[in-house]
């Protein structure tokens, strides 16, 4: 049986899956692992597939991959319109043709909720705010591909504060996350990277994004010969999401802010492609630290 096929269920769509028990086992025990590298004042927070479509808005998407972008749509109307346009599936018509866009997007990173949930909180505490949050993310990048799902599990940890709060954040995350990749015993590197923005003026907004050293990653090669795969990154926003929802700091302006992404499906896909498609037989350290 192919790896893939021990690790998810086809469900008819490219990127789309169904996951086996054998995955979902060493799933949670890798967010139990990460669970534990959680700072103790960490605010939880899971959130569904769904956000505000007004939210995501306001974040700026739109400018940055309208491309990726999943928004959820419904028939509306009157009983009788809505009954016409579902008839005309039976009838070989277009359906989807009565479609509009409602107030929902399908939720595109883990982070988008959080800092309108902050802005209206009001002024921040001293010393600014951790929390550890989690989504099942869409991005419109089908693809056959183990590692690129359309629809996939991203946990992270946000820090919201002053500059040099979120700067030393994501400097000790980016030292523990490759000491991390050691104890499950994956083999890792750490580069500068930058998000895939829309078109000709998202290749400008990469190398901004490169110049200021915004992004960073951690990549993990399946197979020694494959291109390794992004599978954490340590984003610094500036004050971005400050700005746009007036989020401020105690003493020092609008807040700055930071996430940490563990991307969740690629982890656990890495920890199966290069240990093996038989969780029982994995180097002992490696059981030992997932308690498996
Ligand atoms: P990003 O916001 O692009 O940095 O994504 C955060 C993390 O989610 C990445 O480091 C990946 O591990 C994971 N990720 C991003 N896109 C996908 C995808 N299409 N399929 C699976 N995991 C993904
Ligand atoms: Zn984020």
């Amino acid at each position: 049986m192919s790896l893939k096929n021990r690790l998810f269920v086809p469900m008819g769509a490219d990127g789309v899956y169904a996951r086996t028990q054998t995955y979902v086992h060493v799933l949670d025990q890798l967010e139990k692992f990460i669970t534990h590298q959680r700072a103790a004042q960490a605010e939880v927070l899971r959130f569904p597939p769904v956000m505000s479509r007004a939210q995501l808005e306001k974040s700026g998407y739109l400018n940055s991959f309208p491309n990726l972008l999943g928004c959820a749509c419904a028939l509306h109307g009157s009983e009788l319109e809505v009954r016409l346009m579902a008839d005309r599936y039976a009838s070989g018509e277009d359906w989807t043709e009565g479609l509009a866009a409602t107030d929902l997007v399908l939720t595109p990173a883990a982070c988008y909720p959080v800092y309108p949930i902050i802005a209206d909180r009001g002024t921040m505490p001293v010393g600014g705010l951790q929390f550890d949050i989690e989504a099942d993310c869409f991005r419109r990048e089908p693809s056959s591909n183990l590692d690129r799902l359309q629809s996939f599990r991203m946990r992270e940890f946000v820090r919201i504060g002053s500059e040099p709060e979120i700067m030393e954040f994501r400097e000790a995350w980016m030292l523990r996350a490759p000491q991390l990749a050691d104890q499950l015993g994956l083999p890792h590197s750490m580069d500068i990277a930058n998000d895939p923005f829309f078109g000709r003026a998202g290749q400008m907004m990469a190398v901004s994004q490169r110049q200021q050293s915004l992004k960073f990653e951690l990549l993990i090669p399946y197979t020694p010969d494959a291109k390794p795969t992004a599978c954490m990154s340590f984003n610094y926003h500036r004050d971005h999401f400050g700005v746009t929802w007036n989020i401020n700091t105690a003493n020092d302006g609008p807040a700055h802010t930071s996430c940490v992404a563990f991307g969740m499906d690629r982890l656990t896909v890495a920890l199966f492609s290069i240990h093996g498609p038989d969780p029982d037989h994995w180097p002992g350290a490696v059981k030992a630290h997932l308690a498996l």
